[in-house]
């Protein structure tokens, strides 16, 4: 078993980390978070208190942070201490070239590094059944993909350095769509007069299934467990969505690909954020679409 830095233990890091000390790793965790640090030290992390110091000695550092900026900040506050023999894998959502210059900084200091965004919310994040897609070159999968396995059920070579991200943003680019589709569906057959449960057994079982209907259903009791049954706490924030929306969309648009459906989401997903309800799970956005927030 390995040492492995963790930083970012949020609502998928504090999960991932978890399960990797469930492996038996020694787990040396950071987060900004007093509380996100509480948690890590439950599920048998050591907690430490820089990044600096989570990187000192690792075999592998873990970063699951929510956008770009954090992710370069933390690297430059932390790379120092990475030697040759630590892989970076960084799992967070974040745009495609800042993910290819962090490889290559990494590179230029002889350490390797691989992006390994996830799809599965984090539902998965704790049970260990994430899908990891991985960019870099083969060795440097080769080297992640262990401690990757150790928290995913699936984990793709998707390419050269920034695949991953590119698979992820193009992943999100249908989820966003999806969610809002799934949504809209609910509030109009409750408005026809349908039972929201009888329309989940109908719909989830015919052509409008989806993961966001059948795994992540946007209404409260029906399907399984899902933020819709927290007043959508938890779960994927709706800014987080918008994010990763604004990234496909500047993709999209620095290879002139079309994306009418993700370009509304994405307004959507802002309206929704305008409405100060960012910081609530993106399947939150059905009480907007019905008239109740925003
Ligand atoms: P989150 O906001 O719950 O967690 C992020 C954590 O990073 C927080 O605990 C925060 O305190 C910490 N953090 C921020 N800056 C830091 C720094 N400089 N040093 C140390 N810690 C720092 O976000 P999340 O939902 O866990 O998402 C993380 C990433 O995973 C995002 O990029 C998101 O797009 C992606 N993602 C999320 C989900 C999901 O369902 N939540 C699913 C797939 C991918």
């Amino acid at each position: 078993m390995a040492r492995v830095g963790f930083i970012g233990l949020g609502n998928m890091g504090g999960g991932m980390a978890a399960n990797l000390a469930k492996k038996g790793h020694d787990v040396r965790a950071f987060d900004l978070s007093a509380d996100a640090l509480e948690r890590a030290k439950a599920a048998g992390c050591l907690t430490v208190a820089s990044a600096a110091e989570a990187v000192e000695g690792a075999e592998a550092v873990v970063t699951m942070l929510p956008a770009g900026r954090h992710v370069e900040q933390v690297y430059a506050e932390s790379l120092g201490g990475a030697a040759p023999s630590t892989i970076l894998i960084d799992c967070s959502t974040i745009d495609v070239a800042t993910a290819r210059r962090l490889a290559d900084d990494a590179a230029a200091r002889g350490v390797a590094a691989v992006d390994a965004p996830v799809s599965g919310g984090i539902a998965a994040a704790e049970a260990g059944t994430l899908t990891f897609m991985v960019g870099g070159s083969a060795e440097s999968f080769e080297r992640a993909k262990p401690f990757l396995e150790d928290m995913g059920k699936a984990v793709i070579h998707a390419g050269a350095s920034g695949a991953g991200q590119a698979a992820k943003l193009c992943n999100n680019l249908i989820l966003g769509s999806t969610m809002i589709a799934t949504c809209e569906a609910f509030v109009l057959a409750q408005r026809l007069g349908l039972d929201p449960q009888t329309f989940f057994d109908i719909s989830g079982q015919a052509t409008g299934q989806s993961w966001s209907m059948t795994s992540y259903c946007p209404v409260p009791g029906v399907g399984p467990a899902s933020p819709a049954d927290r007043d959508y706490q938890g779960g994927f924030a709706g800014a987080l969505m918008l994010k990763d929306l604004n990234l496909a969309l500047a993709a999209a648009q620095d290879v002139d690909a079309q994306v009418p459906m993700g370009t509304r989401a994405r307004e959507l997903y802002q309206a929704f954020a305008d409405a100060g309800q960012g910081g609530l799970d993106f399947s939150g956005i059905i009480r907007m679409l019905d008239g109740k927030a925003g």
